[in-house]
């Protein structure tokens, strides 16, 4: 058995009060950057130590704030310069958004709030907003589990990242997770199924209408409809969110219980998929699949099991057992014209995912004959 260490970070946003001072210092750190950026591309400069050390005079003299904030402004301009440069190859960006990254040398945490050393000796205390889900972090980080990297500050957030060393144990058996528009389906080789009928779809629909009823009443009271449109998309976020938060705990204290490594189809092949399906949802549906899969990711790296990515080609098209084309026959049924074989839509999808990963398959429940699988399926069913 080896051990593979790998860091997991996650970064945690707090709100915090608007403070003129803080204010002053993200306006101040958007010229820096921008600064950097004329100087960076005047003088076709690519390098950090030579950007750094040709600012540097006329950087202290225009600012006078502690010597970290020129080195990461210099950073961030050619982290820019380097991003522009690759989509258009000529010309020079700018930094229109008001943010600041801060190394650990330039701010300290402690939990409820954070100090930013502006100037040697000059502090700035900012007190942090959080609710339980910032809470369970700064717990873990006062009891010396997690660490924290650089800090980044925008107008209304600033965002902790917290890491944490993890050895990623290997495990034998692996559980292929399939996410789907109403539910996410599990298979893992041990062999379990773990259904989750989830209400993503219906939440978004539900908010569909609610916003297109409210641009009816845009014509006539434009400022109401705005302020409704923005309570209403908050609310559906925070809803989706604690949903996904829900769906991937179960799925991550299942694999952990069993210990087993996750499969999970690469982002890619998702995004492909939906594109081919209905329009209307597009945008959210990929969005939701993105945030499931990647508090998945994390939760089960936080807990030291592997996840891996497979192309999901074919994965509801082919026959697990011989490779076979699949036809749908019936609700949800898929059936091999090959050889016969007959499974539910996603448990094959996720028998197809265990066999590319080369995983062991659940053969046993695979040759059952009377609603295989099913047998042996735990339906966990989440409502919000
Ligand atoms: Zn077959």
């Amino acid at each position: 058995m080896y051990i593979q260490i790998v860091e997991v970070v996650l970064g945690v946003p707090f709100g915090y009060e608007p403070n003129n001072e803080l204010n002053k210092l993200l306006e101040d750190f958007r010229k820096m950057i921008n600064f950097c950026i004329d100087y960076a591309h005047k003088r076709r400069i690519t390098s950090y130590a030579k950007l750094r050390k040709g600012v540097y005079e006329e950087w202290k003299r225009r600012w006078d704030y502690s010597t970290h904030f020129c080195h990461s402004a210099c950073k961030i301009a050619l982290a820019m310069l380097k991003k522009y440069r690759k989509k258009h190859r000529e010309g020079k960006t700018e930094a229109k958004k008001l943010f600041m990254q801060l190394d650990p040398e330039l701010y300290r945490f402690y939990g409820d709030k954070i100090r930013i050393s502006v100037r040697p000796r000059q502090f700035l205390f900012i007190n942090l907003k959080f609710g339980e889900y910032q809470k369970k972090f700064i717990y873990s980080w006062k009891e010396g589990k997690l660490k924290i990297g650089e800090v980044t500050i925008n107008e209304n957030k600033i965002i902790i990242p917290f890491k944490k060393e993890v050895d990623l144990q290997n495990p034998e058996e692996w559980i292929a997770i399939d996410i789907n528009e109403s539910n996410v389906t599990a298979v893992s080789s041990n062999p379990h199924v773990l259904r989750i009928d989830h209400e993503l779809r219906t939440v978004h629909t539900t908010y569909f209408i609610i916003r297109r009823g409210i641009q009816k009443l845009a014509k006539y009271k434009p400022r109401t409809a705005q302020k409704l449109l923005k309570k209403y998309s908050d609310r559906e976020k925070r809803r989706t969110e604690d949903l996904c938060h829900k769906i991937s705990k179960k799925i991550v204290d299942f694999a952990k219980q069993h210990n087993l490594g996750i499969v999970m189809e690469d982002l890619k092949g998702i995004r492909k998929r939906i594109k081919k399906g209905r329009q209307m949802n597009r945008r959210l549906h990929n969005w939701n699949f993105r945030r499931l899969q990647f508090y998945v990711d994390y939760k089960a790296k936080l807990n030291g099991l592997p996840v891996v990515y497979v192309n999901p080609k074919g994965t509801s098209s082919l026959c697990p057992i011989c490779g076979g084309r699949l036809a749908p026959n019936g609700h949800r049924l898929m059936r091999c014209l090959r050889c016969g074989y007959e499974k539910d839509r996603d448990v094959t999808a996720g028998i197809n995912m265990l066999r590319m990963r080369g995983a062991p398959l659940p053969l046993k429940a695979i040759n059952e004959d009377s609603n295989p699988l099913l047998s042996e399926m735990e339906r966990i069913v989440i409502k919000c």
